[in-house]
């Protein structure tokens, strides 16, 4: 029996935002004075109550580490760990849980494949398609690998605004390209990629393929064996878990012949001076004592959006992200960076004669926290023109009042920053 607490019964089947607003603690404070708008999502969700509880209780009742006791702590810490990562196979509808990886976030699981992976694949000329919008964080670890292997990065062009081109990306697709890794979400322009397509073409030419899936999974359901990628990596962090955890999905045969990342214990099967052999995916790749506490809350995070009425939380942000555009585009001087048909809840724009961080910290004072800046894709400044943004991302415990507060914020902004 799973010793994971149950949200069962705080289902959100009916959404109702003033009542889910209730499960999340971190939203009822004021800062400076006001009351806390909090639209910077993309940068990390916020964690509702039973996800806050399941660490204390953790820690509080049965921490131990696991897999190597006989007693009673350890073996409840093991039983509620495993139990996690079959609940994460569930989730992305993997064939196995051996699929799953544990790693500390979508930047560890791309270092993961890129190092692992790339050093036993890749060639001298061998090429790895990424895109403009990548996020550093799937744009430098192939950049290291091919450096050290004498790979070629090559990049898949985006259009004005904000979508990948496909034909660009057809004519880069030959027999020299090795591997594709692909942002699903993009984090600074809200664009939502056609992976499946990308993933097929590059099949065709039997090249892997990588999902960045780190701002999809709040929003939408993912579902490995519908897209076929060969890899997909999220972190618990943006889809209401801890901080610290995040998985690496692997298509069983491309992890089987992948050598280890890091060494230690765990991960092997035997050792000694003359020869070590290593453990069975996925514990080949978890040297140490893993994240326990927060695999565990973030299987109680997992529990919380599987009892959610999730296609209504995908509407509500549409209706959040229609609702934003619609009532920014009224303040002028306003050009939003990132117009793609398919994209997430959040807007992104930059406002004539005054500057993204300004308005930030000026917004800030009102209690109203955004991101600015280049949200860890230069690459993506650079091709629109901009040094940064300011990005407002949404989750389903925003409200259009919210948004409303934003408006007001921002041309109160204007007229201070423009005196
Ligand atoms: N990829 C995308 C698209 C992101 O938005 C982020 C974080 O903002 C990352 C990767 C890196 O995630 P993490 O810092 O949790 O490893």
């Amino acid at each position: 029996m799973s010793v994971i607490p149950s949200i069962v019964e705080k289902s959100i089947i009916r959404f109702d935002v003033d009542q889910v607003r209730k499960d999340f603690p971190v939203l009822f404070q004021e800062v400076y004075g006001k009351p806390l708008v909090y639209f910077d999502n993309a940068a990390t969700s916020q964690k509702p109550q039973v996800v806050i509880d399941s660490l204390k209780k953790y820690y509080s009742e049965y921490n131990a580490n696991i897999h190597r006791g006989v007693h009673f702590l350890s073996q409840k810490a093991s039983q509620a760990y495993d139990d996690v990562r079959e609940k994460v196979s569930g989730f992305i509808n993997a064939k196995s849980e051996r699929e799953i990886v544990f790693v500390s976030g979508t930047t560890e699981g791309i270092n993961l494949v890129a190092s692992s992976y790339g050093r036993k694949n890749f060639s001298p000329g061998d090429e790895v398609l990424i895109s403009t919008m990548e996020h550093h964080s799937n744009i430098v670890p192939w950049q290291m690998i091919c450096e050290e292997r004498g790979a070629i990065l090559k990049v898949i062009p985006i259009s004005d605004s904000g979508e990948i081109l496909m034909e660009e990306y057809k004519k880069l697709l030959n027999s020299k390209t090795k591997f594709v890794s692909i942002v699903h979400t993009s984090n600074s322009l809200g664009t939502v990629n056609p992976v499946k397509e990308i993933i097929q073409l590059a099949h065709e030419y039997k090249i892997p393929v990588l999902v960045d899936a780190a701002q999809a999974v709040l929003h939408e359901q993912v579902d490995v064996q519908d897209l076929n990628c060969d890899f997909l990596c999220f972190s618990a962090h943006k889809m209401l878990g801890p901080t610290g955890i995040g998985v690496l999905f692997g298509k069983i045969n491309l992890l089987e012949s992948m050598p280890p990342y890091k060494g230690g214990g765990e991960m092997i099967s035997s050792v000694s001076f003359e020869k070590t052999t290593y453990n069975e995916v996925p514990f080949k790749f978890e040297a140490g004592t893993p994240n326990i506490a927060d695999v565990i809350s973030f299987g109680v995070a997992i529990d919380y959006l599987l009892t959610s009425d999730r296609k209504a939380i995908a509407e509500y942000e549409q209706k959040l992200l229609s609702y934003a555009i619609k009532s920014l585009s009224d303040i002028e001087g306003i050009r939003f960076i990132g117009t793609a048909k398919k994209r997430t809840s959040l807007v992104s724009f930059v406002i004539d004669g005054v500057n993204a961080l300004d308005v930030g910290m000026s917004l800030d004072t009102q209690g109203i926290a955004v991101r600015t800046g280049h949200h860890c894709t230069e690459p993506v400044m650079d091709r629109m023109k901009v040094p940064g943004t300011i990005r407002d991302s949404f989750a389903f415990y925003n409200t259009m009042n919210e948004i409303d507060k934003l408006k007001e914020g921002l041309i109160k902004a204007i007229r201070l920053l423009k005196k």
